[in-house]
């Protein structure tokens, strides 16, 4: 696979050639003291600590020309910004923002590509470049391509971009489907988990064989559904109590609830239709969240809902409000009694699964990142920016993402939900909680 492209955008004379030179470690060869000398597109692939990425300049601005700045960017030059993975806009420190400035940075915010800023010549007096906080693109990184400072900070910024994610190995990606999806039904007592249990699995195959060599000898049963194998945990011996019919039933207790939930990759919460998202509903959904699990709510005893117009919206808005840590997560009303919906719960447990088993890329992490931080910036705290530099995903099962940047334990718990919930739109992310870490980060790469 070809190395993410970095490419170098900028008003003529801003440095674009020296940058170019300084970044690739190497004397400046071709510099122009005279505003506005065409020359060719330059580029060369870069290698820097674990960063490797094609550096393009990009030229064909030539303000000696008629007609707006922006209509003269040569297709070359778009083409290039494209295909870029990150946008590099270089500005003058010495000079200011300028107009041509501002076409650029809004000819590139049309690409969709990320940018970073970096403000060159601000190795002495400088002008005040605030207004490049415009843009949206975040704080414009001071260098010097000339005198080789900045440089590290330079490429830190860019490395979210480029650099390659390391990751624990712990599966391929979407899981294993070679190997049954370990299942398990949590609920407060009474809500029908035996009853969705059996239903799962078929009657028939439950109500076979002599009783005490079914409830003892295995605490999961295995079966086939939906295309695939599922490992169903038995918690507190289901198939006993379903069948002891108008018997007194047991209460679950939590400690048999969290063995199954331990076990399990996929939780289906099973909730009563008639009784939906009480406390003790909350306190088992947040325990499996917390425990790590992807989600799953069987709305049950469907069939006991007469008035079902925009009930299940309901729910949903219930389910959003009152668990905002697994929002979106897939509801299912059923009725294990009837069978009606059924069908629809292993497909569910699926798509779970799979968002639980997500990996996504770094290169289109960051992307999303710099377009969440632009729509929804996080506050100043004590009038101070957050800065968010990049983020990671270093590990599945469940999804969790590494943050690295400035005074990032400053982000309040509303911003990170708001993160959350742009991730699981954006990575259908459904159904699987959403770990982070934060670091604030030292500078790991070396000036050069
Ligand atoms: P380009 O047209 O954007 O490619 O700009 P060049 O790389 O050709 O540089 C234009 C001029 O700016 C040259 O005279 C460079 O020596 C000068 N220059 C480049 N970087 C710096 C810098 O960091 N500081 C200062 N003071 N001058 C610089
Ligand atoms: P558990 O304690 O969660 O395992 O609940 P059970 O499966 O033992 O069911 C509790 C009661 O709810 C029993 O009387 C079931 O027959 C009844 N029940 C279970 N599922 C449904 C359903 O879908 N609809 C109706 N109406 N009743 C149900």
């Amino acid at each position: 696979m070809m190395p993410p492209a970095v490419v170098i955008v900028g008003r003529p004379n801003v440095g674009k050639s020296t940058l170019f030179n300084r970044l690739a470690g190497r004397r400046a060869a071709i510099v122009h003291d005279t505003p506005g000398v065409t020359r060719d597109r330059q580029e060369t692939e870069i290698q820097a600590g674990d960063l490797v990425f094609r550096l393009i300049d990009t030229a064909g601005f030539d303000e000696a020309e008629t007609g707006s700045l922006a209509a003269r960017m040569t297709e070359q030059s778009l083409v290039a910004i494209g295909s870029a993975d990150v946008c590099l806009l270089l500005i003058d420190a010495r000079a200011g923002v300028t107009a041509g400035d501002d076409i650029l940075a809004e000819a590139i915010r049309r690409t969709g590509r990320p940018v970073i800023v970096a403000a060159n010549k601000s190795e002495g007096r400088t002008t005040d470049i605030s207004d490049a906080l415009r843009w949206g693109f975040g704080e414009p990184v001071p260098v010097s391509a000339e005198h080789g400072i900045g440089i590290s900070d330079l490429f830190e910024a860019l490395a979210p971009f480029v650099a390659k994610a390391e990751y624990e190995d712990d599966g391929p990606e979407g899981g294993d489907a070679t190997q049954p999806l370990k299942l398990a039904i949590v609920g407060r007592p009474n809500v029908g988990k035996s009853t969705l249990f059996n239903a799962l699995l078929g009657e028939e195959r439950v109500l076979t064989g002599p009783e005490a060599g079914i409830t003892r000898d295995a605490i999961a049963v295995e079966f086939e559904a939906a295309g695939r194998a599922f490992l169903l945990h038995d918690t507190a011996g289901m198939r006993k109590r379903a069948r002891a019919a108008g018997q007194p039933l047991e209460q679950l207790a939590v400690g048999s609830g969290l063995t199954a939930i331990r076990f399990a990759e996929c939780v289906i919460v099973v909730v009563d239709a008639t009784q939906a998202f009480e406390k003790q509903d909350l306190a088992i959904a947040d325990l499996v969240i917390r425990e790590g699990r992807a989600v799953i709510f069987a709305i049950n005893k469907w069939d006991c809902i007469e008035d079902r117009a925009g009930a299940v919206t309901a729910l949903k808005e219930e389910r959003d409000r009152l668990l905002p840590q697994i929002a979106g997560a897939p509801l299912i009303v059923v009725s294990a009694r009837t069978g009606e919906g059924l069908s629809r719960l292993l497909p569910a447990v699926l798509a779970a699964d799979r968002a639980w088993n997500s990996r996504i890329s770094t290169a289109g992490l960051n992307r999303f990142l710099a377009r969440a931080v632009e729509r929804h910036p996080p506050p100043a705290v004590r009038g101070r920016r957050i800065r968010i530099r990049y983020m990671t995903q270093p590990k599945a099962r469940p999804p969790s993402f590494a943050l690295f940047g400035t005074q990032l334990n400053a982000l309040p718990e509303s911003w990170m939900r708001y993160l959350a919930n742009e991730l699981r739109s954006r990575f259908d992310l459904a159904g699987s909680p959403i770990r982070f870490s934060l670091h604030n980060s030292k500078n790991p790469y070396a000036e050069r």
